[in-house]
């Protein structure tokens, strides 16, 4: 049974909302992060997962619009995995005129080899992508490398550092890459997942699933992400809260003594300050024996 007209119409006017939603997030992040500037060539990493062509989306639809010109070229890497459709993202692209270049690197046969049977395969898989990936735009002048990485999986970084590697650390929206080489943006930053799902499904992006080798999303990974959709189905408003705090940050209240001198502190002129040294001899001393 098709939808009644009215149906129709409250879908429409759903799915522009999301739409405009979605764009003035992506472009209030640009903004602040000062992600995209005027004549960068920016490589849209293109997996075919829903958060990756809603990236390239949201950005073809600024680039129309934007106080400054810049270059997209999407970019996606056949990692040779069995089954994998290769016709795919070179049709969708082509059909909407989108510059783009697929690298071909058989990946997945190292990882296979070298990753035991049974065990997940993503860190491997995911840094051998990354040094494709960034090896194709040094050698062909791009400027930026947006990723297609949500708030989601900000604050899901941010929980599995925390709980499993003890650091405040999360993933940027901005940053350089560890060789100094590259600037990537994740332009999605401010961007809800359900919100992408909801806007690639309206607009029938031809996914192709991440999980063709097989391998299973990392376990501490689910925990967390199940954690957090519990947070948000009990306590609406919780995630956005918790992001919120990522920008909000007191190094003062916190234990960092590498971004706030709590030595300095009420420190008097001439007053001698013991070192770390110092203190636990004397805390090894004649009391510990009473
Ligand atoms: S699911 Fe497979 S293709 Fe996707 S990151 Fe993991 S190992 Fe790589």
């Amino acid at each position: 049974m098709s939808a009644s007209p009215d149906a129709t119409r409250k879908q429409t006017y759903e799915a522009a909302k999301l739409a405009k939603r979605l764009r003035r997030q992506v472009g209030q992040a640009i903004a602040d992060f000062g992600m995209i500037g005027e004549g960068d060539k920016v490589m849209v990493c293109l997996s075919g997962g829903k958060d990756s062509y809603t990236l390239l989306d949201m950005l073809l639809s600024l680039q129309a619009k934007a106080p400054v010109r810049f270059e997209l070229v999407a970019v996606n890497l056949d990692q040779k995995q069995p089954d994998f459709p290769e016709h795919v993202l070179p049709h969708y692209l082509a059909e909407r005129g989108v510059p783009f270049h697929i690298i071909e690197q058989d990946t997945y046969s190292v990882v296979t080899r070298v990753i035991p049977q049974g065990k997940t395969m993503c860190s491997l898989c995911s840094r051998m992508r990354r040094g494709a990936l960034y090896q194709w735009a040094a050698d062909n002048g791009i400027t930026r490398i947006a990723l297609g990485h949500h708030r989601d999986d900000i604050l899901g970084t941010f929980f599995l550092n925390l709980f499993y590697q003890g650091s405040l650390k999360a993933m940027p929206p901005k940053l350089k890459s560890d060789d100094g080489r590259h600037v990537v943006i994740r332009p999605l930053a401010y961007c809800r997942e359900d919100d992408i799902a909801a806007y690639a499904e309206a607009r029938a992006f031809p996914i192709i699933p991440c999980n063709l080798c097989g391998s299973q999303e990392n376990l501490q990974r689910k925990v967390v992400k199940r954690m957090l959709a519990d947070w948000e189905k009990n306590h609406p408003g919780r995630a956005e809260t918790m992001f919120r705090a990522l920008g909000n940050v007191a190094p003062s209240q916190l234990a960092d003594r590498d971004l706030f001198d709590f030595r300095a502190l009420g420190a008097r002129d001439g007053a001698a300050m013991a070192d770390a040294h110092a203190w636990l001899a004397g805390g090894d001393s004649a009391d510990d024996n009473d």
